[in-house]
């Protein structure tokens, strides 16, 4: 019997008192909460049991989905994009152009992804890697929030099925903003990601604890800055235990491939997008040029891309100095990214001079793993 798994029923009955609570009269930010919520209950449901959804999912798509203007897969692995935060957080000519230069600087063809050596570990074994994990990082606040996710029953799920909606991620933290619960699932591989993913997925849980990211309040976007900061401290840690070095390489070389093949990826949709509103692009072009075409799938990518810079120069604070550097981290955790305002993290020693030049190292990085 599977040990680690959600208990449907009860989030049944969560997912029905949410879709209840929807017809009553709620300000915009409670809605949101349950919005979100409800979202979270049906991913969770439908990566659990098989159950009808339609109801409910025509209840969070606003009647779209009945009108079948989306598909099933569609409203469970986009809704949040397209029908919750349908329009792009403020910013400037210059935030636009400092993530274009960062973009530039980065840029490189996606390289294959390594397929990795097979590592048969227990759920149990898991958990414990995990759980060891966290008292590595040898931070109180930091255990405090991951034990109130392990000790809380039928938090976590383990699996090895893969159902639609999540034939796409190897794991995923819903979060239940009504009851401040986060919920955790690993879809097992039978090697290093396993241990990897779980403690990726307790971070962002952990994160959602410290605050409840809103989409009306917070830049969207910025979410994996912190689960990828950490992402160095677990490579290290299971480095540090005697896992295959090799093997725990590649899942370093891989997050870097990844960045750099992101920015190359958008460097190709920019111009895909260009080309199809029949602008000219012989000779390059200009901030006015990318303003036309700026939708929130591209501008999700540009700040998935300072992301992952900024999470190499919270570990690099980490490096210098581990407490003052968890401090900065969890700081970051527990702040809110105004929506009025141009993202700017000077205040956590990042701002954009220095990601710029942080993203110069970066990309050595990726060259020299390039070249292995
Ligand atoms: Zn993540």
């Amino acid at each position: 019997m599977e040990k680690y798994k959600f208990n449907a029923t009860e989030l049944h009955t969560k997912m029905i008192s949410a879709r209840e609570l929807l017809n009553k009269d709620l300000t915009s930010q409670e809605r949101e909460k349950v919005e979100m919520s409800l979202l979270a209950y049906i991913n969770l449901l439908n990566t659990t049991v098989n159950v009808n959804l339609n109801n409910f999912l025509d209840k969070i798509t606003k009647g779209k989905y009945s009108q079948r203007q989306y598909n099933k897969a569609e409203c469970l692995t986009s809704t949040v994009n397209e029908i919750l935060v349908q329009k792009i957080d403020y910013t400037t000519e210059e935030y636009l152009h400092f993530l274009l230069k960062l973009v530039d600087n980065i840029a490189t063809p996606y390289l294959e992804s390594s397929s990795y050596e097979k590592l048969n570990v227990s759920d149990d074994q898991m958990l414990e890697v995990s759980n060891s994990f966290f008292n590595y990082l040898n931070d109180a606040e930091l255990k405090q929030y991951y034990n109130k996710i392990v000790l809380r029953p039928n938090a976590i799920a383990i699996t090895s099925l893969i159902r639609l909606g999540n034939e796409n991620f190897k794991g995923v933290c819903n979060y239940d903003y009504l009851n401040s619960e986060p919920y955790i699932t690993v879809i097992k591989q039978n090697d290093i990601n396993d241990l990897y993913i779980l403690s990726h997925e307790m971070i962002h849980g952990i994160d959602f604890l410290m605050k409840p990211k809103l989409y009306s309040e917070t830049h969207y976007g910025f979410h994996e800055t912190v689960t990828y900061a950490f992402e160095y401290l677990i490579a290290d840690y299971l480095e540090k235990q005697g896992y295959e070095k090799n093997e725990i390489d590649k899942l370093r070389n891989e997050k870097v491939n990844y960045i750099c093949g992101l920015a190359y990826q958008i460097q190709m949709q920019i111009k895909h997008k260009l080309r199809a509103k029949g602008i000219d692009i012989k000779n390059g072009y200009d901030i006015s040029d990318i303003k036309q075409i700026l939708d929130v799938d591209l501008m999700k990518n540009l700040l998935e891309v300072q992301s992952g810079i900024m999470a190499y120069g919270f570990y690099e604070q980490i490096l210098i100095d581990k407490n003052s550097g968890l401090d900065n981290l969890k700081r970051f955790m527990k702040s809110n990214i105004s929506k009025d305002k141009t993202p700017d993290f000077s205040s956590f020693d990042l701002s954009n001079d220095k990601l710029l030049s942080l993203s110069e190292t970066f990309k050595k990085e990726a060259t020299e793993v390039k070249h292995k």
